[in-house]
Formats: structure tokens, sequence, C-alpha cells
């Protein structure tokens, strides 16, 4: 007898059905795409025990006429795509037509539709795989696909599922990516019975709001680049606005989410000079591309997909997501119109602190109340001179930490340390580049105690600490000198600096502090050479640093991703105390 022999057919269903229906946040996931691919503007999500119970989704799209309900359950049917030509360039979220095969193979499934323009609805039903007959219904122009007990049949997959909660979750993410890439859509969610979430159409921005939230849409600014064959529109969260996980991060390939390895270090290293630590961006950003340029017949979840020209892709999305994270000082406030808040205006810089709006307006006003005992006054510049330089003129420091200026349009505040920081930072990196690092002997050698590991270290890897412009030598096993540092950091304590060079060659060794560690070094290094709080800068450093920033890309915000300075415009203060009402 052969030991080799067909699968029985529903066997093969339910194989297959694996690799599409994970779980009801899949099922969920498959029909959304089928109302989209159906032209719907209005689709409604209902669920009950976490979408393991039921799962319900209505539709107001084209329909199926009542011949083709049997054939939308056969394997391999669909009307989205009948040749290779098509296949190469398909536009649908759906092609594959093994979706409500799969779903059919695992569940007991209601089908009712009623095509546009057709005189009366039929419903089928179809369970564990065998298809019934079509038989007339009730049921507006559209679709309603309802799916009972999944897993009903297999109850070694039923046992995978989590707890109701867990699964409702997965749903609700499907939900939300859904909604995302289509505002034009109405979108509703239901779970057992309840109105979990009603979004109604509107623009992208709206709609970003609706689903992310408040807090996230304040902090986002707008991506749009046109690169011809690639388009990257979209929002990107401000370095000021991060998260603990990944977890708001939509990236969405003509109009599909996707999981993306090229995608997701694009975006890293867009975020990498501004974002440090264990913290993560958010993003929902579109890219439209070609379809013949990707393909996204992976994988039959259809969320991997592959580009044609993965490095092309990888130079557009990096630049277009840097630019928009990178405008600079000068720009910044100036470019981005702000909507009033109950009743105030106020700048971006001001809303990425990501503090209510009652807490600087407290904070501002009890500042000028005062007129703290550290605040040196100085003369107010000329007014022409402060319309030529975006920042202004510095005014004063108060309480050593914060520097006041004067500029057109009123008044602007500045973290010193965290602008200083961001100013060596770039400083150093070019400098780096350009293997142009001008070092500053020291006319006395800063020594410090070490430990063997740090002295052998320093005699290693004396070539890579050259060429970040350090002279370290060792004055005995346990101590070290250093005789030099770069000359942009001449006035920071150079044993601090040198110690965290060393622990960093140590740690990741001299190669990888050179090039994937680098930027995070020197960011280690400048907050280490930044001007320390509480240090008196005269006028003329002030208006230095100011002057540095603006010709500084990206000094807006400091190296960890908090902003560097915030603009009190003269309407905002006269607002302060209700000046003109
Ligand atoms: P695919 O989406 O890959 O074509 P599916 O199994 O998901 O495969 O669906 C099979 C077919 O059923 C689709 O091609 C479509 O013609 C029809 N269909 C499914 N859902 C809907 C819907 N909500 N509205 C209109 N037609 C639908
Ligand atoms: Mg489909």
């Amino acid at each position: 007898m052969s030991t080799i022999r067909l699968l029985p057919e529903a066997l093969i269903s339910q194989i297959a059905a694996g690799e599409v229906v994970e779980r009801p946040a899949s099922v969920v996931k498959e029909l959304l795409e089928n109302s989209l691919d159906a032209g719907a503007t209005d689709i409604g999500v209902a669920l009950a025990e976490g979408g393991i119970k039921q799962i319900r989704v209505v539709d107001n799209g084209a329909g199926i006429a009542s011949d083709d309900l049997a054939m939308a359950f056969a394997r391999h049917a669909t009307s989205k795509i009948a040749s290779l030509d098509d296949l190469e360039q398909v536009r649908s979220l759906g092609f594959r037509g093994e979706a409500l095969a799969s779903i059919a193979s695992v569940a007991r499934v209601k089908l009712a539709s009623r095509a546009a323009g057709a005189a009366r609805a039929s419903a089928i039903g179809a369970e564990g795989g065998s298809i019934g007959t079509a038989e007339p219904a009730a049921q507006p122009e559209g679709t309603a696909v309802e799916v009972n007990d999944l897993y009903y049949n297999t109850p070694a997959r039923r046992k995978f599922l989590k707890s109701e909660t867990t699964e409702f979750g997965h749903c609700e993410e499907v939900f939300t990516r859904t909604v995302l890439s289509r505002p034009d859509v109405a979108f509703t969610l239901r779970h057992n019975g309840r109105v979990a979430a009603r979004i109604a159409p509107g623009d992208p921005a709206k709609r970003v709001e609706a689903a992310l939230g408040e807090e996230f849409a304040r902090s986002m600014r707008p991506v749009a680049a046109d690169g011809g064959v690639l388009k990257l529109s979209g929002f990107v969260g401000s370095p000021a606005y991060t998260r603990a996980t990944r977890d708001a991060q939509y990236v969405y390939v003509n109009g599909r989410f996707v999981r993306d390895k090229l995608l997701a270090h694009a975006l890293r290293e867009a975020y990498r000079d501004v974002l440090h630590g264990e913290r993560h961006p958010a993003y929902v950003l579109f890219l439209e591309i070609d379809p013949r340029g990707v393909d996204v017949n992976v994988h039959p979840a259809k969320i991997e997909i592959r580009f044609r020209d993965p490095r092309a892709v990888h130079q557009f999305v990096f630049h277009a997501v840097a630019k928009s994270l990178s405008a600079s000082a000068a720009e910044a406030p100036a470019a981005i119109a702000t909507p009033a808040v109950e009743g105030h205006s106020i700048t971006p810089q001001f809303r990425q602190a990501g503090l209510g709006l009652a807490q600087p307006v407290a904070k501002y006003a009890a500042m000028f109340a005062e007129r703290p005992p550290g605040a040196a006054l100085a003369p107010a510049p000329a007014k022409d001179g402060a319309a030529g330089a975006p920042l202004g003129y510095a005014l004063a420091q108060l309480h050593g930490i914060y520097l006041l200026a004067q500029n057109s349009e009123g008044l602007v505040l500045v973290d010193m340390h965290a602008a200083h920081e961001r100013i060596l930072y770039e400083k150093l990196k070019s400098a780096l580049d350009s293997r142009a690092m001008n070092t500053q002997k020291l006319l006395i050698p800063a020594t410090f105690h070490a430990d063997r590991v740090d002295v052998a270290t320093a005699e290693e890897h004396g070539s890579t600490l050259n060429l970040l412009g350090f002279d370290v030598a060792a004055i005995s096993p346990f101590a070290l000198a250093v005789r030099a540092v770069p000359a942009m950091l001449a006035e920071a304590d150079a044993s601090v600096l040198a110690r965290a060079l060393l622990r960093d060659i140590r740690e990741y060794g001299a190669s990888r502090v050179l090039t994937e560690r680098r930027d995070e070094l020197l960011g280690n290094i400048a907050c280490h050479g930044a001007v320390r709080a509480h240090r008196a800068l005269t006028i003329p450093e002030m208006n230095a640093l100011l002057r540095e920033m603006e010709e500084t890309e990206r000094s807006g915000q400091c190296n960890h991703g908090r902003p560097t300075w915030f603009q009190m415009s003269l309407a905002d203060l006269d607002k302060l105390f209700m000046r003109g009402r």
C-alpha cells in the first residue's frame, strides 16, 4: 500500500487557514480589507467575546451578486485579479481569493449581500468548509459577514487563543490600522454590545488624532515628499513625543499596513540624531509607489512586502523624515501656524514640551511678577537689530538655567545646557566626519585614578582617542593623564570626558565606537561638555550661543529629544496680562 496520499480537501483548507486565520484579529483584518476593496464608505465591526464568539462586519460597498455568493467561498476565487499581469500591478488589498474560504473552514460563517442596484439581497451559510445554497434575505445595499465560533472544529487551535481581553486588544489594533489608512471612510467598533469607537470621515490629521489621541496629534509634524515614482505623506511625532514601546508606528505601502525591516530601519536612522535612549518614536506614514516596484505576494497574510529597489526606497524615506524632523530652530515656529487653544495661541515649541497650557502660563506669569534676583538686566537691543536675528538678543540669565532673549516677535527662552549640548553634538559630528577635530593641549594635564583595564584600553586604543581629539597617557599602572581634548570641549572636565570615552571603548570595542555607536558616544561627550546649569554667562557669550543655535541644524531639540527653546510672542504675553480685552 502506498504511504504517500492526498490529504482530504477539508484538511487542506484547515492547514491553509492556519496561515491566514491566526486569531480573531486576522479575521477582522481580512473582512475589513474586503469591505474597503468593495468601495465601502461606512463600515461597522461588532465583536463578541474578543471576536472568539462572533465577528460581524457590515459595509455599504458594492456587494456581491447572488449568483456569485457561493463562489466567494471557493478557494482561490477572486474578483480582483485575473492574470499574472494584474497581480504585478495589484492595487486592491485582497487578491489571493482565500480569506473567505479559510475562514469558512474553521468557523460558522453567514454572508448576506445585496449588489449595488440589485432588486433583492441573498444570503448563504458555510460551516467547516461545506458551503450552503444562496437564499433570499433582507439586507440593504452592501455586505454583512458574520463569523461565529472561531476554531469550533479545531480544538487544538482554539487552545492557543488568549483571553477575551487580549484577543479584543489585537482586534482593536487591526481596527486602528485600518482606520488610519482611510480617513475618508466612517468606522464603528462594538464589543459585547457596547460602542468602543465611532469615527467620522475627516482629513488625515483629524483621523490621526481620532485614532492615536490628542497628545500625539499636537506633537506631530507633517511629512510630504514627492520623489516622482515615490511619494511619502503622513505625520511623524516630534522627538519630544516618544513612547516606551513601538506601538504607535504605522507604515503603509499603497494603502496597505506593512511590517517592513527596511522601512523600520530608515525611520530609526532618521530619528537617530534627535532621539536617544530607550524611547521609541511614533509615526503614521504612507508610501506610494508604482505597484510594479513592490511585491506584496510574499506571505498569505500580505503584511510583508519586498521592494524591487530597496536602496532607493530607504534613502527616500530616510531623507524625507529626517528633513521634517530637522527643521532648524530658526524656521520651526514661523513655519507652522498653530490654531488657538482655549483662547490662547501657543507656538509649536510650547506644545512639544507636552505641558498643559495652564502650567506654562502660571510659570511664566510668576516669573515676571517676581523678577528673581539672579536675573541680570541688559539694555534692550535696537528693534531693527532683533529683526535680523531669528532668536534675538540676550537680555539675561535666569537662575543660571535659562537664557532670556528678545526677538522681533517677543520673548525667547532657551535652556542653556540643552541648546549648547545640541550645538556641540552637531559640531563634533561634522569635525569627526571631516577628520578635522581641532585639539587643544591642556596646560596642566588632568590626571585621574584608573583601573588596569582602563589604563590598558587607553594605551591600546590611543589612535582612536586621537581621532576623537583626545590624548590620554598612562602615568602609572593606576593613573591616566588627559593631555589634550577637542578644542570645543576645552572648558569641560577633561577627566570626566576621558572616563566616559574609555567606558564606551571597553564596552563596545574601538571600531564600533567609531561606527554604529558613534552618534551615541558624541551625544554623551556633548552632554558632558555642554555648559552646566548655574554657570554665569556674559551677555556676549549668550548672544554667541543664540547665533550658534541659529546656524545649527536641529537645534530646536537637544540630543535627548527635549526642546531647547520656546518662543513667547507679545500676543502670548498680552494674553497673560489680559491686555487689550
Ligand atoms: P480576495 O479578497 O483575495 O479576493 P476573499 O476570499 O477575501 O478573497 O473574497 C473573495 C471574493 O468575495 C472577493 O474577491 C470579492 O469578490 C467577494 N467579496 C468578499 N467580501 C466582499 C465584500 N464585503 N463586498 C463585496 N464583495 C466581497
Ligand atoms: Mg479578501
